[in-house]
Formats: C-alpha cells, sequence, structure tokens
C-alpha cells in the first residue's frame, strides 16, 4: 500500500494512505541500512509502501520512492551530514517582516538560493502589514517589484487585519508547500488562521503511540481543509545554504544568470574584475543594487572554494 510520510519523530513515522488513513510506521531493518546517504533515511513528503498492519494499526515501510525534490540542513556539528527536512515539494514560503522583528534582506536572500538551489519556486509573505508606518510600506514596494521582477511571489499580509490571507490561500490550494521563516514574524499566527484545524496538532501528539518519541520535532506535514498540503519547520532557523562554490554563487541568482556568460573572464567573481558584465548591469540599473550588495555579502561569507 501507498503512503506519505507525514511526521517523522526518530523511530516511528505517521503516514498516511490515499485514502486519508493513518498508520504509525517503522523502518524495516534491513532496508533501513540501505537507505542511510543521509542521518535520516525517511523523511516528510516522502511517498512509501507500508505492509503488516498489526491490531494497533502499526506498519512497515518497505519501499521510499525516488524524490523530485528534497530540502536537507546540515548538521552543525558534522558539515558532511545531512537531515533531510523536507521532500516532494511544489513550492516554498519563507514568511517575513517589515517590522518587530525586520527580516534581513539577507536571510531573504539565502532563503532564495537555497530554493533556487533545490529548484523549488518560492514566495515571500511580507507579514504584519497593520504596523507598517509610510517608511515599511515603500520598503515593502520597492521590495515586491525588486523579487518579482526577479521571479519570485511577494505577499502582503497581516494576521492581524486578515490582509493577503486569501491571496496565500489560494496559492497554497492543492499544492505542498513548505513553510519557513525565522520565531517572531507570526509563522504560527499564519498557520493558524488559514488552518484552525492544525491545534488539533497537540491531540495527535497524545494520541501517538508514544514509542521512541522525541521532544524536537523538525519537520510536520498538514493537510489544508480546502485542498494542499503545508509542511511547517518548527525550530528551524534557516535552511541549509547548500555547499556552493563562490564560481557558482550567481547562477542562483536569476537575474544574473543570463548576463554573466557576457562577463570578460569566465571565472569572473563579479567584484572587482574588468570587464563585469554584472557590475555593468548594476550600473545601468538592470540589475537591482540591493541583490547585488547581497551577493557580494554571501560571497563574503563562502570561505573556501570547493573542489
Ligand atoms: P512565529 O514565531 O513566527 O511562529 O510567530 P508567532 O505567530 O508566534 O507571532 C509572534 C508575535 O507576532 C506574536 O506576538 C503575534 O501576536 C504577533 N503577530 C503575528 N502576526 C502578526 C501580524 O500580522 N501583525 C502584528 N502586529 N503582530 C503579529
Ligand atoms: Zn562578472
Amino acid at each position: 500500500m501507498k503512503a506519505v510520510v507525514y511526521k517523522s519523530t526518530g523511530s516511528w513515522y505517521s503516514v498516511k494512505t490515499e485514502d486519508g488513513t493513518p498508520y504509525n510506521a517503522r523502518i524495516k531493518g534491513a532496508f533501513k541500512i540501505e537507505g542511510l546517504k543521509s542521518t535520516n533515511p525517511v523523511a516528510v513528503g516522502d511517498l512509501v509502501d507500508i505492509e503488516d498492519g498489526d491490531l494497533e494499526n502499526n506498519v512497515m515501510i518497505t519501499n521510499i520512492y525516488d524524490r523530485h525534490n528534497y530540502i536537507t540542513r546540515t548538521s552543525p556539528h558534522n558539515k558532511n551530514q545531512h537531515h533531510i527536512i523536507a521532500s516532494n515539494l511544489d513550492q516554498c514560503v519563507l514568511v517575513a517582516t517589515l517590522r518587530e522583528p525586520k527580516t534581513s534582506m539577507g536571510f531573504v536572500d539565502r532563503f532564495l538560493i537555497t530554493a533556487e538551489a533545490y529548484h523549488i519556486p518560492a514566495i515571500i509573505v511580507f507579514n504584519k502589514a497593520d504596523v507598517y508606518r509610510k517608511k515599511e510600506m515603500e520598503h515593502f514596494e520597492h521590495l515586491k517589484n525588486m523579487y518579482e521582477s526577479v521571479g519570485y511571489t511577494v505577499i502582503l499580509t497581516s494576521t492581524v487585519s486578515g490582509h493577503g490571507v486569501d491571496e496565500v490561500k489560494e496559492l497554497l490550494k492543492e499544492k505542498v508547500t513548505l513553510i519557513s521563516g525565522h520565531s517572531g514574524v507570526g509563522k504560527s499566527s499564519f498557520i493558524n488562521i488559514i488552518f484552525p484545524e492544525k491545534n488539533l496538532k497537540t491531540k495527535e501528539v497524545s494520541g501517538w503511540s508514544g514509542k521512541g518519541m522525541h521532544t524536537t520535532t523538525f519537520a510536520e506535514m498538514f493537510d489544508l481543509p480546502f485542498g494542499g498540503k503545508i509542511i511547517d519547520t518548527p525550530g528551524i532557523r534557516e535552511l541549509g545554504l547548500v555547499d556552493i562554490p563562490k564560481q557558482e554563487l550567481s547562477h542562483y541568482y536569476p537575474e544574473m544568470r543570463d548576463t554573466l556568460q557576457d562577463c570578460q573572464f569566465n571565472n569572473c567573481l563579479h567584484v572587482e574584475e574588468p570587464g563585469c558584465a554584472i557590475k555593468a548591469a548594476v550600473e545601468s540599473g538592470k540589475i537591482y543594487a540591493d541583490r547585488y550588495v547581497s551577493y557580494l555579502n554571501i560571497l563574503g561569507t563562502i570561505e573556501e572554494d570547493y573542489k
């Protein structure tokens, strides 16, 4: 039987079959070793085969279908160890805000680079619109124009006034969406208004078999009442910025991709090199200066060229 993984608590998985029946699942022993490319062999979003339900509805995961895509997190202890946060995503949403507390553009751009690296369309939601003054509204308009010109969807929301909420719901319909954001931006408030039933979460946990349960959950998937699924990522401050060599960083800026072919040197980092087409495009206004500055900042954080 096919099922989708909704939650992982370490050794136990919460899965649901296509008809919506939930099961507690474990991984069949031998298969577990075979799948160990990351620290977790099965991730939220995975499509799996299950078999052998016992009286308590416990089943075995016997196969994982190929993932269309996935997002990983690098272990803070070992750079070579990856944890798969979620798989088979249609899109990802970054909840940000321009006040209380302001999300930095560097943070937004690192998120977008990650999304580009995994080929997952990204939506930026600027929340707390109700507290934006003229200054923040102007800044928002600027960012909206900028990010939309690059190809991202940008929405202004407020969980207090309800502004923009329907627009976001519309985008989530029938899609599998990962939702991410710094704590304090209103991600939980947002999930609660688009999905009041999410409060069932605590009930689900207490109804869980209890075996091998951990308090640190990395990601959990929820069915939306209007169709579609969201994957919440509590406790994940930032998606892992994939190991990008300096040389390749500009490839993850969609507006730079076409232009960089015109640089005089094909190993141009677009910093001080003569004949740089990117710098020329920034000067002529074809590329937003903010994005170029964020590019330089992120470039500066890449220590070594990966071989
Ligand atoms: P999370 O950490 O991202 O999940 O954020 P929360 O949903 O817990 O919200 C953090 C704080 O921001 C809480 O005090 C919320 O009441 C507040 N908040 C959330 N959304 C909005 C909003 O749209 N406008 C305003 N003014 N405050 C908000
Ligand atoms: Zn260049």
